[in-house]
């Protein structure tokens, strides 16, 4: 039996569910270092279920014949809202993110900011610790990087994500950030996906490129154990044998997820195409697969960028994926999220 306890129980609370749990002849152990999962090793009686569930320290108890995980779909729950800054993800509700790949030149990051916000994105993207193939690549500004992106932050209104690499950022990063990427390459990284779980914010965990999407799961279940439900999962495309896109995008495993999790899904066209004049298709491929927003790299001036120019879009076809994400959302009954001050224009899909 799992028991799942509430967040910022006091010591003699959390006393009280381990006596009770001796009493009926279990051994407890918790599973996590934030004390929140509570294993329950025995035979005991069908009733103890509810006498542990009657405790107000517990929020639920998983009992072995049906132990699900924290990220699974359970019948009648409702689905899990994200919200960071203006967006939301998942409930029905689907949100734009967009900016350069790398925070580089804040007055270029200024004007992007403006223009992805007038074309609908709720969240600002830019990498200040980028994650490079080769050390010899530009590894982005650090901590520079991450004071720009809180005086555009300031200035624009947008909400800001960006990835964290190294648990002795996380703390820098969770001041600046409305919500914390995990990227591809460090998704079965463990301590960072706990740290950045404990800062309680948002979080956008990015698929590894060779991670099975139950090794993808179990890396979401471990910021889920922090108690932080905030979750949304980014499927950015997987390494195949093929070259023609720089990742296969896996819409079989958007179309999973949206029924296995309770969590939203996002899609990432930009790092799955690879190539700016692929990112419109892929990105409609993806929200009709089910996803529950967009994450895409944009840049006025690619070739002048240090990192992934080649699959940087222009602001005006961000527009153009913005009126198609409207639109797929809008079939599927759910809500494209404007910035607050705009309104919406839905206009067809071509
Ligand atoms: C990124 O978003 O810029 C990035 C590096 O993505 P990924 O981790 O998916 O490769
Ligand atoms: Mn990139």
């Amino acid at each position: 039996m799992l028991v799942r306890l509430r967040k910022g129980l006091v010591p003699d609370q959390i006393e009280t569910i381990l006596a009770l749990s001796r009493e009926l002849g279990y051994a407890a152990r918790f599973l996590d270092a934030d004390r929140l999962l509570l294993e329950l090793e025995g035979t005991g009686q069908p009733q103890d279920r509810s006498l542990l569930e009657d405790l107000a320290g517990v929020a639920e108890v998983l009992s072995t014949g049906d132990a699900r995980e924290l990220h699974q779909t359970s019948p009648g729950a409702s689905p899990t809202e994200v919200r960071a800054g203006e967006a939301r993800f998942g409930a029905g509700k689907v949100s734009l993110i967009a900016g350069p790949c790398a925070v580089e030149d804040e007055q270029a990051l200024l004007h992007i900011a403006r223009g992805v916000r007038a074309r609908g994105a709720t969240l600002l993207r830019g990498g200040a610790y980028k994650p490079r193939t080769s050390p010899y690549s530009f590894q982005g500004l650090g901590r520079p990087a991450l004071e720009m992106l809180a005086r555009v932050r300031a200035e624009v209104g947008i909400g800001v994500v960006t990835e964290v690499l190294d648990t002795r950022d996380v703390e820098a990063v969770a001041e600046v950030a409305d919500m914390i990427q995990i990227g591809a390459r460090s998704m079965a990284s463990s301590p960072l996906l706990l740290e950045v779980g404990r800062t309680m914010k948002p979080v956008l965990l990015k698929r590894g490129f060779g991670a099975t999407v139950r090794e993808f799961l179990m890396a979401a279940e471990f910021i889920l154990s922090t108690g932080n439900e905030q979750v949304v999962l980014c499927e950015r495309g997987v390494r195949s044998f093929d070259d023609c896109t720089r990742n296969l995008l896996d819409v079989g495993a958007v179309a999973f997820l949206a029924r296995e999790t309770h969590l939203p899904v996002i899609v990432d066209p930009s790092h799955s195409a690879g190539r700016s004049e692929l990112v419109r298709a892929v990105a409609r491929a993806g929200m009709a697969a089910g996803a529950d927003g967009l994450i895409i790299e944009v840049h006025p001036r690619p070739e002048e960028t240090h990192s992934d120019g080649q699959q940087a879009i222009s602001l005006n076809e961000l527009g153009r994926i913005r009126r198609d994400a409207e639109a797929i959302a809008n079939m599927d009954e759910a809500t494209f999220v404007i910035p607050a001050d705009q309104t919406s224009t839905p206009e067809p899909a071509l």
